[in-house]
């Protein structure tokens, strides 16, 4: 496993991050002992980077196998908070569920504009006032959004971008994909750590996942590749395909053959939550029902989350 410097944050970080969402009850809800042991499998092979958030709920399996660990893990979470209060409270709820005095580093999450990065200003004041105390140790945005990407790149306050970034520029909410690259570029000039999320599209791209995946480790500016990773098959293959080897347990993989279900029990109420949250126009109500749109699905888990009827999941 190679490591990179993730800009002047100075962590060291595996070219791997794997990203938790894929474990947590939002997608393949794994047992707290098999989540965990995945994880700590991961650390045993090279792994020190993993990216959870406030809302993916997988903060028990990393304080489950990360326990005891300390510096030599590096956690990057995420907080939706529109507000300072909410974002304080994120990042104390965040010390508490993963067992650690100091988490690494803190992001605003999938800021989808320019006008909502500006309108969450105050969360982020409450990220740079917990990193000035100590609490977190580098601060960071997400976003799928070229503009915002660029926006970051010239902010000086700000460490990390996990930027959306894929070979087909699948789930970028405005620009293109060499819109997005340039952005990345030019945050990584101004030494900000670049780690990118999305790379075979959420799965749109499984059909090509290897050259995906290549692809993405292959873009300099990128200091790691954020990877969904649910099972071993899928974290052996991962990592073979990141150190250019064969993967032998490539044809275990299963995974991207997901669908989102919805109207489950209890069946949808057409409140619109998931319409409003989705970033990718995926979901449409029709006749007061919610209909998925496959082809433009990124799988990111973010309307499972919204609907308070908890009509939606992974099958
Ligand atoms: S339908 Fe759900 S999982 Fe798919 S892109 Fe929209 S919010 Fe994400
Ligand atoms: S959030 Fe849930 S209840 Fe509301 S429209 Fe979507 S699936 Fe239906």
């Amino acid at each position: 496993m190679q490591y990179y410097k993730l800009g002047k944050s100075g962590y060291n970080v595996s070219r791997i991050c794997f990203g938790t969402l894929t474990i947590g009850p939002l997608c393949a809800n794994l047992s707290l002992e098999a989540g965990a042991s995945l994880i700590k499998e991961a650390v045993d092979l090279g792994i020190n980077f993993f990216d959870t958030a406030q809302q993916y709920r997988t903060y028990p399996y990393l304080r489950k196998a990360l326990f005891g660990i300390g510096e030599d893990v590096i956690i990057a979470s995420k907080t939706l908070a529109t507000n300072y209060d909410e974002a304080a409270y994120d990042i104390e709820e965040a010390r508490i569920g993963l067992a650690r005095d100091k988490i690494d580093i803190f992001l605003l999450h999938e800021q989808r504009n320019i006008q909502e990065l500006h309108a969450n200003l105050p969360a982020l004041e409450a990220l740079l006032d917990a990193k000035q105390n100590g609490v977190i140790g580098a601060v960071g945005i997400s976003t799928h959004s070229s503009a915002v990407a660029a926006a970051v790149a010239v902010m000086s306050e700000i460490d990390i971008l996990f930027a959306l970034v894929n070979i087909a520029g699948i789930g970028i909410n405005d620009g293109s994909l060499e819109d997005m690259e340039a952005a990345c570029i030019a945050a990584k000039k101004q030494n900000i750590g670049v780690y990118g999320m999305k790379a075979i599209g959420g799965g749109a791209l499984m059909h090509q996942a290897k050259s995906a995946l290549n692809w993405a480790y292959s873009r300099l500016y990128l200091d790691s590749v954020a990877v969904g990773i649910k099972d071993h098959a899928e974290l052996v293959t991962n990592i073979a395909w990141c150190e250019g080897r064969e993967a032998t347990e490539s044809s275990k993989i299963e995974l991207y053959n997901r669908q989102m279900v919805f109207d489950k029990d209890p069946v949808c109420h057409g409140c619109g939550s998931c319409v409003a949250r989705c970033p990718q126009g995926a979901i449409k109500l029709i006749n007061g029902m919610c209909q998925w749109q496959k082809q433009k699905c990124l799988y990111c888990g973010y309307c499972i989350a919204a609907c308070p009827w908890f009509c939606i999941s992974f099958c």
